[in-house]
This record gives C-alpha cells, structure tokens and sequence, in this order.
C-alpha cells in the first residue's frame, strides 16, 4: 500500500488493467503539480491507443461475466468498498490537497466523504430498481427488463476529483458495466488510491480498468472506441463537445455533466442570510464548482445592502496553501486556470463593471502558487463577458433588477442550465419562478438536494443525470420483452 507523501516525489506510471498493475506501452512522462506550491509532487504516464485498446479489451471480456452477476453480487462489492474506505479515506485527503489544492482542514468534508454518502445512497437507490416489471399491472407477458450497457468509458475532471468518480464507478459496476477510467491528468492520485481500494474488494479482473491520459489521447480514443458502449463524461463544454463529435461514428450513448453560470434570483423579502449563503456557495472549492451560483440577481430595493454584504465577505476571505490548517481558501487548481481568472477580472474591468473586492493579482502575501483574489464585482451588466462565460474561480457578478420578469429574462439569458437559485419570503413566488427558471436543478432558499436525488442541468450543462436511482439507470438499457412467462 503507497502512502500518499506531499513531500515525497511519487512515480505512478503504471495502470490499472484486468486485474493488475502494468507499465505503458510507451511511457509518456506528466508531472503533477501541487497549485499550492508549483512544485511538481508525482509523475504520472499518458496512456497511448495500445493502453487504451488493451483497457478495452480487458473490459469487454469481463462484461459477460459481471453483466450477469446476480445483483446481491454487485451490491456486496459496494459494502467492501465502504470497507475500504475506512481505511484509506486519510490518504485520499491527503492526495486532493496535494493535487488540486483543496485545504487540508475541510477536505475531508468537502471532498471525501463524497464517496460513503454516494456509495450509501446508490445501495438504497439499488434495492429499489426493479429489473423485470410489466409495462401495465394488467399486461404480465408484456415486460421491460433493464440490463447493462456494456463497456462504458469514464472522464473525469480534476475539480472534485473523486466526487465525480464515484458518481460514474460505483452506478456502472452495479448496473453491470464494466468500465475504463480516466481521471482527469491534472488530479490523478487520488484515483490510483481508488484503483487500490478496489483491487482489494476482490472484484473480477477486468470489471474496473484505469488508463491515465491527456483529453486529445485516451480521451479521444475512449471517446471514438468501437468497442465503447457509452462515455460517461464531466468536464467542460468544450470538451462535451468534442466527445460527442468524436463518439458520433460509433453512435455510443453520451452521457454529458458540463458547465454553468448559476443565476441566484434575490428579493428585498429573502431571508438575512440570502446574500451570504450565496457567496459562500459561489467561493466553494476557490469558485471551481460547475454548480456555483456566480451571478447574483438582487431586487433594486435590497442592492446596496447585498454588495455590501457581498464586499465584506469577500475582504474578510482568507486564502492561503491547502497545506495550512484552518478555514480558508486554497489556490485554483494550475496556471491556465489563473491565467483565465486573471483575464476574466480584468474584463470585467475593462468592460466598466464596479469592482467591490479583489482584483487581479494574487492576495497580498502570497508570491507562488495559483491564488486569486475573492473578487465582487457589482453593476454588471447582461451580455457582459463575466456574466456569460463560466470563470470557475472566486469571482461574484451582481446584477440589479426591478421586476420578476426582467430577473427571469436575466437568468435564463444564458447557454447554460445546471443550477439555478431564488431566495425569498414569498413561497408562490419561489414556486412560480423554480417552474420557470430554465436548469435542471433549483433549489430555494438554501434548501438543499437530498442525498437522494440527482445531480444534473440541460443545455449546454449537459443532460447526464448522476446520483440516486437515476444515476444507476443511466447506465442501465432498457428491453422490451413481449411473450413473457409470468
Ligand atoms: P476539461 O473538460 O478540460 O477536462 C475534463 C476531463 O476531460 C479530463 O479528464 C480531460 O483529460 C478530459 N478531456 C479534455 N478534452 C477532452 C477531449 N477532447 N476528449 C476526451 N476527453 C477530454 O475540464 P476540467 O478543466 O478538468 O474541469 C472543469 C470543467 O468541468 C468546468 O467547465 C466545470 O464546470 C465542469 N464540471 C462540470 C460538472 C458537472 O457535474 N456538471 C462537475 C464538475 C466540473
């Protein structure tokens, strides 16, 4: 078992392919850097087409085996997983810390126990799937019978690493997929860490593979494989794109969790802790949430007082190394995403909006290491860049409004559709809006999913439904059968 040291350079070329740990075909050297530091902390290898393909394979031989397991089979891997993660989910924190920069103190809260509450709430969703159920109580010999995909590739992003690959890993196998991962290259320690976990479940070789890579490399090649069934993707738009683009030829079904630029409606009658709530929400995780409701609409009675509120939230932000106790911000994950934060401030500058707190640069204190400033910026207007294009960084837009009308019209002025936010006294108004507020999710006065429901937007957020039982299903085809014995 590798303990997972930040001060310690580890090599991880290998990957995880039916059932063992191999060399690449052809070792292609990436380091992990920790954005806290800039400092290189692992080497990783770029999987080729041979890794790909072998990956593959391994899966696709594995599928007739583990597709028709009986389901108490699959849902007793997910037990020993929780098993598993009693006793790894130390090492697990320790490695998002070092990779993407989540801060020591609350990342095993905000990232990691990610994983139980997913893996309990699938076992419930599990128990509840009915795998062979008459299309009406009065047409027994007419049945639907659900059953695995196939072999499913997974992408993953790097902002809430193993959130995001359990959400995918643990649905498909219990569907009865087998699957090939690839973490994003940016964050992939922690899901070396997961391979291990479940190496030692004792699942079959070939039900879970592991191929590091690069978006143009495994990416593409998981994307436009024959052999792939289905890709289930979370990452950017631009990506979704590609994906989709490049699993057109093969027609495999694409399941897509994309960006967002959250609008969160707020009235003069919301609750005294509205505005903070939202910027709370809005600076999670350094702003890199696809959830995050970045644009806040505030009613013209109540403006002044929210930026204000907004601009001391934001002065008083503290932001330093992950690797500091404490509650605080950490950085943005690498410098391509610095660089576009600081670009993206500085339009919002150039283009007159009124910056409240922040700026570009990094806090004062702070000489290295991808940090950015908690910035507001008030005034803003629709059309804006800041106001359409996802920033994925600490950065609030506050846009005024005088009707319900014109806040809607703000709101749903967008490509994007993931979450949507209304904070207000008024229980028919926040009705009426959440109808008509264009997302796949909204949620009303910071009352929050249940650990039930799914996760999940439309647009150009992608369509993919993840969590509860709609994320198994996801991964299930559904079958007609007519002439059934009852
Ligand atoms: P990204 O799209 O650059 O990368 C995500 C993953 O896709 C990585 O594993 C990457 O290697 C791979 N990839 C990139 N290009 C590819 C291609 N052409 N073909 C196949 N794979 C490719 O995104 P990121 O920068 O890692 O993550 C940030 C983005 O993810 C943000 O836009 C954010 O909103 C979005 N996101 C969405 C959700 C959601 O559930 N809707 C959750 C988290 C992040």
């Amino acid at each position: 078992m590798i303990k997972y040291q930040v001060s310690k350079m580890l090599a991880r070329r290998e990957f995880y392919i039916d059932g063992q740990w191999v060399s690449p075909t052809r070792p292609r050297d990436h380091h992990v850097i920790d954005p806290s530091t800039e400092q290189p902390i692992a080497i990783i290898s770029l999987g080729d087409q041979e890794d790909t393909d072998a990956a593959v394979g391994a899966a696709k031989r594995a599928f007739e085996f583990w597709s028709s397991t009986e389901p108490a089979v699959r849902r007793e891997f997910v037990l020993k997983l929780l098993e598993q993660y009693e006793l790894r989910k130390f090492d697990l924190a320790e490695a998002i810390t070092a990779e993407m920069g989540a801060p020591k103190s609350s990342c095993l809260v905000d990232q990691v126990e990610c994983l139980p509450r997913h893996l309990r709430s699938f076992i419930d969703a599990f128990d509840k799937i009915e795998w062979q159920s008459p299309i009406a109580p009065d047409l027994a010999n007419n049945i639907v019978a659900q059953s695995a995909v196939g072999v499913v590739g997974l992408i993953t992003p790097w902002n809430r690493p193993i959130n995001q690959i359990t959400l995918k890993v643990v649905p498909a196998l219990l569907a009865g997929c087998t699957v090939v991962l690839k973490p994003s290259e940016e964050a992939p320690l922690c899901a070396y860490i997961l391979a291990e976990m479940i190496h030692a479940t004792g699942l079959p070789k070939g039900v879970f593979n592991l191929v590091n890579g690069d978006g143009q490399g495994v990416g593409s090649q998981l994307s436009s494989h024959p052999d792939v069934d289905m890709i289930s993707f979370t990452g950017s738009t631009q990506a979704g794109r590609a994906i989709s683009a490049a699993a057109a030829s093969t027609l495999k079904h694409v399941a897509l969790e994309l960006g967002g630029k959250g609008a969160n409606l707020v009235f003069a009658d919301a609750d005294p802790d509205a505005v903070m709530r939202g910027i709370r929400h809005c600076f999670f995780n350094s702003g890199q949430a696809c959830n995050a409701p970045s644009r806040m609409l505030v009613e013209r009675p109540y403006y002044d007082q929210a930026i204000e509120i907004a601009r001391s939230f934001a002065l008083n932000t503290i932001v330093a190394s992950a690797h500091t106790e404490g509650k605080h911000l950490g950085p943005v994950v690498n410098k391509r995403q610095w660089d576009r934060i600081q670009s993206l401030i500085q339009s919002g500058i150039d283009q007159s909006a009124r910056l409240v707190a922040g700026g570009t640069g990094r806090p004062n204190g702070l000489n290295s290491g991808y940090f950015v400033r908690p910035t507001v910026f008030a005034d803003v207007v629709p059309g804006m860049t800041i106001e359409r294009e996802e920033i994925f960084g600490p950065v609030l837009s506050i846009i005024p409004f005088d009707t319900e009308e014109e806040a809607v019209a703000i709101a749903n002025n967008t490509r994007y559709g993931l979450t949507n936010f209304v904070q207000s006294a008024d229980p028919e108004r926040c009705n009426r809006l959440a109808l008509k507020l264009r997302a796949g999710m909204i949620e009303v006065n910071g009352i929050r999913r249940d650990a039930s429901a799914f996760f999940g937007g439309i647009r150009d957020s992608g369509r993919a439904r993840e969590g509860g039982i709609w994320g198994i299903k996801e991964f299930l085809d559904t079958k007609l059968i007519s002439g059934w014995a009852p």
